[in-house]
């Protein structure tokens, strides 16, 4: 099966791609993509292997969890973005293996050999060695986990709007977000406007003031990667939400309704219907498959060390991009962070060292341009540290549209992102409240190895409360009767415990 050149040996569209090069990129997101781009000019072929049809702008993933945009505002055909190149192939599906020796990947079953391959399937979300915490507290990495927190956080205030019990509301309007690092800060501060707007002009049984939002992080502020002005700041921003921040905490224990949380001063038991997973990131499982058939190193978050061109040590022709690699040739040694820009600007050198290499011309060095860094606090204020320069509030705000803005591939993302960014501004309206999908079902994936194409998930109605907002209360309502909750009871007796594992 495995044919030199496979897919386009089929239907070569030209006779000089024919005998072109052929570039293999796995992964269509911001690495993949601009590799894709760079390589518009040169004569090679290109193939695009992506489990997904589209980019995917995770920046934005938290605008999607509190409604304020769609999954169309944040997700782009592939097809539409490198589709239309006149050198690249786009398929669909999943790379399994790869065969150094034979330069070939393995992908739906089938063979595809390579001249250059450039592995770019960015990273996943890990819960530090407790899986089981997964269906408790969703991840967001994939549009999936983005419109289960939404389904989640509607729910739980649809719950409490028929909740007679007082005491019963406030737990439903609880809300753990566990990670204070962007993400962290950017959901809490949206999901505080998403209640507060939501309870205060939809809901008529809901009173704004009890709801809770508590940030956890093992960290002393948030934003710690931030300078401290900035992180006092965003903190400040926050607190001025209403939402609460749990310095040097750990979680020790979750299940349905509560959250354990140690700290120096001993174990913190906040109870919540809705728990959010901020915190871990690891990387793709690719790279550790290719750390088995190169030997190469990787880091502890299974980022493969590459060398200063993002080549595989020993394989020239292997090269790995954002947030798949621990790039750490910069000036003060430290590896590039795992963000947009260093991933957009890997993918721009591998494409464009690629095409030197192929021309026969000297080939670039990678020099890396750090913009900085920002999160976004709510609809109006931000925090930005940009070389130096740091930014607060609504200038913070602007800075941050602006960035995001040109980072979002598509010239109709952007419109229709500014529309709603501004009527949101003006209205505190949200245009996508919706509560879709059957619950809990992409619980189980993940963006690194969720495989394609996805299981339907076997749910009850859409109008249920998802399992785990049912096992949450089913978990109160014990506790409130002071029934003891052993966590026997919630592992082998509790039916819709049970049903969300
Ligand atoms: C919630 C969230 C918020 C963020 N906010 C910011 C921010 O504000 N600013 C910022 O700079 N960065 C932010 N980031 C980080 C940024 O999104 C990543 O650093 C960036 O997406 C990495 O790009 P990448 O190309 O390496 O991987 P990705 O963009 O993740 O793309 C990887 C692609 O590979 C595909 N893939 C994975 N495995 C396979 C396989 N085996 N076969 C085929 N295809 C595969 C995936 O479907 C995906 O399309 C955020 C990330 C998250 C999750």
């Amino acid at each position: 099966m495995a044919g030199e050149h496979f897919f386009l040996e089929l239907e070569p569209p030209e006779e000089r791609l024919r005998r072109a090069p052929h570039v293999v990129i796995v992964g269509g997101g911001f690495a993949g993509i601009h590799a894709c781009k760079a390589l518009k000019d040169a004569d090679v072929r290109i193939t695009l292997i992506d489990k997904r049809n589209f980019n995917l702008f995770q920046p934005l993933l938290y605008q999607v969890s509190t409604g304020l945009v769609s999954r169309g505002d944040v997700a782009t055909p592939l097809r539409e973005l490198v589709g239309t190149q006149r050198n690249v192939q786009v398929l669909l599906g999943e790379v399994t293996t790869i065969q150094p020796e034979g330069k070939q990947i393995i992908f739906n079953g089938k063979a595809c050999s390579y001249d250059h391959l450039v592995l770019a399937t960015g990273s996943g979300s890990t819960f530090f060695g407790h899986e089981e915490w997964r269906t408790f507290a969703p991840p967001m990495k994939i549009l999936e986990h983005a419109e289960e927190i939404r389904r989640r956080l509607l729910m739980a205030m649809e719950q409490a709007e028929q909740t007679p019990d007082p005491e019963a509301r406030e737990f439903l309007q609880t809300v753990v977000i566990v990670g204070a690092g962007p993400s962290g800060c950017e959901m809490a501060g949206a999901v505080s406007e998403l209640m507060r707007w939501a309870m205060k002009n939809a809901f008529k049984q809901l009173d704004p003031d009890k709801t809770r939002i508590v940030l956890v992080d093992p960290g002393e502020r948030v934003l710690r990667a931030m300078p401290e002005m900035i992180s006092a700041s965003a903190l400040q921003s926050l607190t001025d939400d209403g939402i609460e921040f749990l310095s040097k905490g750990r979680v020790q224990t979750m299940r349905p309704g509560e959250v354990i949380v140690g700290t120096p001063d001993g174990d913190v038991r906040i109870q919540a219907a809705t728990v959010i997973w901020t915190a871990g990131v690891r990387a793709s499982q690719l790279g550790k498959k290719l750390a088995a058939v190169t030997d190469c190193e990787t880091d502890r978050g299974g980022r493969v060390i590459v060398e200063p061109d993002f080549s595989v040590p020993g394989h020239p022709d292997i090269r790995v991009a954002g947030d798949l690699c621990n790039y750490s040739h910069t000036s003060n040694g430290h590896p590039l962070p795992g963000m947009a820009a260093p991933a957009k600007q890997a993918g721009t050198f591998i494409g464009k060292d690629i095409a030197a290499i192929i021309a026969d011309q000297q080939r670039p060095t990678f020099r890396y341009f750090d913009f900085g860094s920002m999160a976004v606090l709510d609809r109006s204020s931000a925090v930005a540290d940009l070389r130096g320069l740091k930014f607060t509030g609504g200038i913070g705000w602007i800075l941050w549209a602006f960035v995001h803005l040109v980072l979002i591939p598509g010239l109709e993302n952007r419109i229709s992102l500014s529309i709603k960014w501004i009527f949101a501004l003006l209205t505190q309206q949200r245009a996508a409240m919706l509560l879709t999908g059957m619950p809990s079902q992409h619980m189980a994936l993940d963006a690194a190895d969720a495989h394609f194409p996805m299981q339907a998930g076997e749910g009850p109605s859409i109008a249920s409360p998802d399992a785990a907002l049912k096992a949450a209360m089913d978990y109160y309502s014990h506790q409130l009767s002071g029934i003891p909750q052993t966590q026997e009871l919630i592992d082998t007796s509790d039916e819709s415990a049970a049903a969300i594992r």
